[in-house]
């Protein structure tokens, strides 16, 4: 199937780039997503965070041998009589990392500690709890079933079966799984490359005095952040002046060296003009006021072979822009698979909050544990969407969908948790 163009998927019919609701924004996005293929080879420790470039197949059988369930006796499940005690004879033990050499006969046990292997000839284990010994004479409860407390060799995974797929984000239970089966290696994408710098004549670099009307360039920073905890690989081209010449300049520099690239600013009105002028010259980009608050102004696009992301200026837009679409966009990119969208789920709001609707808000607040159990969720006070103290405070978004109006206290709403996200 070939793809369409930006542009031309942009004529859609219900295309209104006034009025991009945030999900078909998010669905167009998501057509011209296609993943890395570059991959390398890894020590396991360094895959962590990283996406799986293909399946792990499982080269052995987990677990490996036949074992115990459980600390007891093994032994020949037709020797048990069901309906009366059994005493059998003890002819050694099992445990686990030293087995029992031997075969099992009629009439006789094996001590065994859980995960010890089950010595051939037996199929069944008896649990310590059910039995009573008197020297190496040992008598069993009657019940027992054969085949009992016996773990089977592949049980949990056939060697040769996949145990791992392609697209997997490596965490801390991949690692172990992979320790588990021996695996010591692994193929993983090459890390994404994401180039970004801020746009405006007032934004200074941390370390430089502020002149009047000037202020410190954040967004670089929550960037760097959100971009260095998806794991990827960050290229910092700092601040760009609202310059056509020095705009071209980097756009071109963050293309020719990025697989994504991130911009901040320079896309409401008026300054899009002259952005959207120079985009059109270097690629194809779509600009759009998503139906949001805060984040009404994203550009998206191809710029040279590189997605490119044009956000608002305010820093709380920028941050809000981006979980909302750049980050799904870039794990796809990375080629995790399937991208799942952050969960939402509800809480009872506390507070009252202003909302017209017709757009989606998202709204910072606070989760907490209620009087009954129950999740609540307070705003995090003034809302404006250069506010970033309302971001650090909070831990979640409460996600006011287009149709809300003005929420009452005690009114449910979703929220979307932050730990994980950011
Ligand atoms: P713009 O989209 O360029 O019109 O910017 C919108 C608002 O965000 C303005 O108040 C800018 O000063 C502010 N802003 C833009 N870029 C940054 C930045 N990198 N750090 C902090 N604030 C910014
Ligand atoms: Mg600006």
């Amino acid at each position: 199937m070939t793809k369409p163009s930006i542009a031309e998927a942009s004529c859609a019919d219900d295309y209104d780039p006034n009025s991009m609701p945030v999900d078909k924004a998010r669905a167009f996005i998501h057509r011209f997503l296609e993943p890395l293929t570059a991959q390398l080879r890894v020590p396991i420790r360094d895959a962590l965070g990283r996406v799986l470039a293909s399946d792990v197949v499982s080269p052995v059988d987990v677990p490996s041998h036949r074992n115990s369930a459980m600390d007891g006796w093994a032994m020949r499940g037709a020797d048990l009589r069901p309906d009366a005690d059994t005493t059998l004879d003890e002819i050694g033990a099992s445990f686990a990392g030293r087995p029992y050499a031997a075969p099992v006969g009629t009439g006789q046990c094996v001590r065994i500690m859980t995960g010890g292997v089950v010595p051939e000839g037996a199929d069944t284990v008896v649990m310590q709890e059910r039995a009573k010994a008197r020297g190496t004479r040992v008598t069993f409860a009657a019940g027992a079933r054969t085949g009992q407390n016996v773990r089977h060799a592949g049980e949990d995974l056939k060697r040769g079966a996949v145990a791992l797929a392609k697209g997997r984000i490596v965490r801390p239970a991949e690692l172990g799984l992979l320790a588990s089966l021996g695996v010591g290696e692994v193929a993983v994408f090459r890390p994404l490359r994401v180039a970004f710098f801020s746009t405006g004549d007032e934004l200074k670099s941390v370390g430089t005095a502020l002149g009047e009307g000037e202020i410190y360039d954040s967004n670089r920073y929550t960037i760097h952040g959100m971009l260095r905890r998806l794991g990827c690989d960050v290229l910092d081209m700092g601040v760009v002046r609202d310059d056509p010449a020095l705009l071209e300049a980097a756009f071109r520099e963050a293309a020719a060296n990025a697989d994504v690239v991130i911009t901040s600013g320079g896309v409401s009105v008026g300054e899009a003009d002259f952005v959207k002028g120079l985009l059109g010259k270097l690629g194809e980009v779509v600009f759009w006021k998503i139906a949001m608050k805060p984040g009404r102004p994203l550009a998206y696009g191809r710029l040279q072979g590189a997605h490119f992301f044009g956000l608002p200026g305010n820093p709380v837009s920028v941050m809000v822009t981006f979980y909302q679409f750049v980050r799904e966009a870039l794990l796809r990119l990375m080629g995790a698979d399937p991208v799942m969208p952050f969960p939402t789920f509800p809480a009872t709001c506390t507070a009252r909050l202003k909302k017209a609707p017709g757009r989606t808000e998202f709204q910072r607040g606070v989760l907490s544990r209620g009087p009954d159990g129950g999740w609540t969720v307070a705003p995090t006070g003034d809302q404006g969407s250069g506010i970033l103290k309302s971001m650090s405070e909070a831990n979640c978004f409460i996600i006011l969908g287009d149709s809300v109006g003005n929420v009452e206290p005690g009114t449910v709403v979703e929220v979307q948790y932050l730990e994980g996200l950011v």
